[in-house]
């Protein structure tokens, strides 16, 4: 039986596990944090992240935790103006599946579960990992040890096991805007209850999305330099000051929020690269892929590699080296072009240059739906399940 080592219990590594144990590998997964506390409201699970989670036996809890979304629409958040407003039924059709935008704690919890929660090995945090001949192998900061035919490093976007498998470190670049976020009750001031709801304006963005129970996912963008620093608890009336001169529905929206239950997060991303794999040690995740979340595809990502780790195994069940370099190969193009994907939108939304932002607002405006819904199909399209 072929043993795996997971370093990181986030949805990457403990997609990657039940994906490994469904080919009957041993999976061992060991996570620093020493209770399940996930940081973020929510993220939106496009199409190709739900096949992921349908593939690994999901596909009813999902369904049961995903909001519903209908419709999308883009409104001038100063003066309060609809620039567009549209079904996206097309898109679920033309690509077989609905998205689920999901809790995060609940997405967490789930995947958790579905391994079993008392087989994580909590308050193991990773120092170093190490291929060896027959075997590769981390150390752990309470000097514990473990190994295995393969390490697989799902330890996030500071990830160790990357700059092990690089043999340099890396820089990550700041997108050079902050989000907030957090989970409200719907209010259909602030949108209509099954639709992706986006105010957009001054380089800035923000949005709604619908969870299970009846709540809202929102997050805010805003530009600003890397370092503030912040005052947890502040968020409110920090919202409150950058968006005062904002439509109504913005502004019911920070009245509604509970700012002890916000999160501020300054957005990054790595530059992408090509090798995944030294050894019988490779990257999963943001370990490997780290994106800002301007298309809602880091996660997803994640997803799919867990899936494609598991083919890869499928078609070289013998070999570890062979299997990796497999996976690696059918990784590195399509997570690397969603980062860039993902950057370049980032640019556009935050007014990194201010005429192209204007551009584009100009053109949600005599926008019909079909090519922002093209573009989120080409973003599903292309994994693992395609
Ligand atoms: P993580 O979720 O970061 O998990 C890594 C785990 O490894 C953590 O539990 C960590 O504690 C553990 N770990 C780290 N170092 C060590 C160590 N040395 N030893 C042991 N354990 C360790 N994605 C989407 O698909 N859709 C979205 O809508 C979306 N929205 C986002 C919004 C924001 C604001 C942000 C910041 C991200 C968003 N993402 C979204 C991206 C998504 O959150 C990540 O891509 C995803 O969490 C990556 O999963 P992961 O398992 O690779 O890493």
């Amino acid at each position: 039986m072929v043993k795996a080592v997971i370093i990181g219990a986030g949805m990457g590594g403990t997609s990657a596990a039940l994906a490994l144990r469904h080919i009957g590998f041993d999976v061992e997964i060991y996570e620093q944090v020493r209770e399940n506390k996930p940081v973020g409201a929510a993220i939106s699970v496009w199409s190709n992240g739900v096949k992921c989670l349908n593939h690994l036996g999901l596909e009813a809890q999902t369904a049961k935790l995903g909001g519903t979304m209908n419709s999308m629409s883009y409104i001038n958040g100063l003066s309060g103006e609809v620039m567009c407003r549209f079904s996206m039924l097309p898109l679920i059709e033309a690509v077989g599946q609905r998205p689920y935008p999901i809790a995060r704690a609940e997405l967490q919890l789930m995947l958790m579960e579905k391994f079993g929660v008392d087989e994580i090995q909590f308050g193991k945090k990773m120092t170093a990992v190490a291929d060896g001949a027959d075997a590769a192998s981390v150390r752990f900061a309470d000097g514990s040890s473990a190994s295995g035919d393969i390490v697989i490093c799902a330890d996030g976007a500071k990830s160790v096991g990357r700059d092990y498998v690089l043999g340099r470190s890396t820089q990550r670049r700041y997108a050079g805007y902050v989000n907030f976020n957090g989970l409200v009750a719907v209010d259909e001031a602030v949108g209509p209850a099954t639709e992706w709801t986006t105010y957009v304006g001054e380089g800035k963005r923000v949005s709604v999305m619908p969870v299970a129970g009846n709540r809202f996912y929102f997050f805010f963008d805003t530009p600003e330099p890397e370092g503030l620093v912040f005052e947890p608890g502040t968020a409110k009336e920090i919202l409150a000051a950058k968006f005062a001169h904002w439509t109504g529905g913005v502004r019911a929206l920070i009245e509604a929020i509970d700012p002890a239950a916000v999160n501020r997060v300054e957005i990054f991303d790595v530059d992408p690269f090509d090798t995944w794999v030294r050894g019988r040690v490779a990257l999963l995740g943001d370990a490997a892929h780290n994106t800002t979340p301007d298309i809602g595809q880091g996660g997803c990502s994640a997803m799919e590699d867990a899936v494609a780790l598991q083919f890869a195994f499928q078609d070289h069940p013998n070999d570890p080296h062979a299997a990796l370099l497999a996976y690696q190969a059918a990784r590195t193009e399509r997570a690397g072009e969603l980062v860039l994907r993902a950057r370049k939108r980032s640019d556009v939304t935050h007014a990194m240059d201010p005429a192209v932002t204007q551009a584009w607002y100009d053109k949600l405006r005599e926008e019909d739906g079909s090519s922002i819904l093209r573009g989120i199909a080409d973003n599903i399209m292309g994994g693992p399940l395609t």
